[in-house]
């Protein structure tokens, strides 16, 4: 049993906290590692990490889950990366703001991957790697709106967040959602660009399409829905979402950018079998640095090509980021890498879910092993709506707590996604079991005493 307490956790952490609260706004650099977006008392203030271990500076030892949210796919410090990112440091230089050899190379080694990227360009976040994809969608097309799903998030950009977790006063028909600016200050003309739809909704994406495709530069999706619960998409829904945009003469955006690189060796698309016109890559891409992708059919990238549509960016794929890509493809290319990820994510969400049924509590997991998330619930949701609503009932706020008490790490928001790397053991998978059964007593009072909820803030 573990001895530990929330206020030996934290004394250290609170300090810290207390300190950067004078002058970092909030305490922590983005919205996600806040106490509002769940992480309470205060914030996991980190002194090193090292494969699967994050070690916080009260001197607790974490089982990790939560990746870095997504990109270190090969765990902490992963070897080969760090290598080759510190002998281009040391030997070569961090940033030219030219052409060179690795940027090619790491282009190359994207393209192999995700055969539909059959040209690219490096960018250093998903945020602006979106914006540039809506961007080439509209200058291919000659057409303004973009269809985005509620639920979705697409980085933080003015053109695009909205309706990514609208509250449901403010949300309208579930059938027609109204375009809710998910932040202050984002202009409101902007929402006339945009047409907000359900998702995983065949009848409504049709309804649109009937409505509107003379207008539609382009459909935005993630294509398995990390961003509210590890949703996947129904069966036959990616298909005709693909029929409809080529019919339509609009662009199919998958936003990959949690996906990629992180599902399977060609990323979601290559798990479903559907080709995208445009992709975007970020986070498992660089393995922990700075990088994402934006690329897709040949003819669109040639706009970027010839100069007609603008890219540009001081540090796009600087060579110390496309010295990460390069070693950080190569090993997770190795045979089998992501075979074994899939079956420790499964082997670790179904031990999850076993362990909630034996409290007495419903349970079930969504998304795919790499990708993996435990609801308190019978069936998994299937779009944003349901998500809130099981999230509204769910006694998930005490099981995450408790977790991290006993030193398992996962991510607070949509009630905690499970992120499985290459440096996570079939042992670090039975650890986590074993903590998770010392919890799930705490959790199945919770549940009968109604203490549920969602987490709270997510962005
Ligand atoms: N798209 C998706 C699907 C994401 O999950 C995220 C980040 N969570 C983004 C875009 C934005 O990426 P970044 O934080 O690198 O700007």
């Amino acid at each position: 049993m573990s001895t530990r307490s929330t206020t030996r956790r934290t004394a250290r952490s609170q300090a810290l906290f207390d300190e950067a609260s004078r002058h970092l706004a909030g305490g922590v650099g983005s919205g996600t590692r806040s106490p509002r977006s769940g992480w309470r008392p205060v914030p996991v203030f980190v002194a090193e990490a090292s494969g699967s271990r994050l070690t916080d500076v009260d001197g607790n030892v974490y089982l990790d889950y939560q990746m870095g949210q997504g990109p270190l796919i090969l765990g902490h410090r992963p070897a080969p990366v760090i290598e080759a990112v510190t002998r281009q440091l040391n030997e070569r230089g961090s940033m030219w703001a030219l052409a060179h050899d690795l940027e090619g190379l790491a282009a190359a080694a994207v393209s192999a991957r995700v055969p539909s990227m059959e040209l690219l360009r490096f960018g250093n976040s998903g945020t602006e790697c979106v914006q540039y994809a809506l961007r080439f969608a509209r200058a291919f097309t000659g057409r303004e709106k973009i269809v985005r799903f509620e639920g979705h998030y697409h980085g933080w950009s003015d053109a695009i967040h909205f309706s990514v977790h609208p509250s449901l006063d403010e949300a309208g028909p579930r059938d027609a959602p109204a375009t809710v600016p998910s932040s202050s200050g984002i202009p409101a003309a902007l929402a006339e660009t945009l047409i907000v739809a359900p998702w995983n909704d065949v009848e409504a994406l049709e309804r649109v399409f009937a409505e509107r495709g003379e207008e539609i530069a382009a459909v935005i999706t993630e294509p398995i829905l990390g961003n509210a619960g590890g949703v996947l998409p129904r069966q036959g829904y990616l298909e005709r979402m693909r029929e409809l945009t080529r019919e339509h003469g609009a662009v199919l955006i998958f936003d990959e950018v949690l996906t990629g690189h992180r599902v399977g060796a060609g990323g979601a698309q290559g798990l479903f079998g559907i080709e995208p016109d445009l992709t975007v890559l970020a986070k498992a891409l660089g393995a922990g640095f700075p990088v994402a992708a934006v690329g897709g059919r040949r003819e669109i990238l040639e706009l970027v090509t010839d100069g007609r549509t603008m890219h540009g960016g001081t540090y796009n794929s600087s060579p110390l980021v496309c010295a990460a890509v390069v070693a950080a493809t190569a090993a997770t290319g190795e045979p089998g890498f992501y075979e074994t990820l899939t079956a420790r994510g499964e082997r670790l969400a179904s031990g999850l879910v076993e362990l909630a049924h034996a409290a007495g509590l419903e349970a079930c997991w969504s998304g795919v092993g790499p990708l993996c998330q435990l609801w308190f619930a019978p069936k998994p949701p299937g779009d944003y709506r349901e998500a809130i609503a099981l999230a509204q009932r769910s006694p998930f706020p005490t099981f995450f707590a408790e977790l991290l008490d006993r030193g398992v790490l996962v991510q607070p928001p949509q009630e905690g996604l499970f992120l499985i790397s290459g440096a996570h053991s079939d042992e670090d998978v039975e650890t986590t079991l074993e903590l998770a059964a010392e919890a799930m007593p705490a959790v199945a009072r919770a549940a009968a005493e109604g203490r549920v909820g969602p987490m709270g803030g997510v962005r």
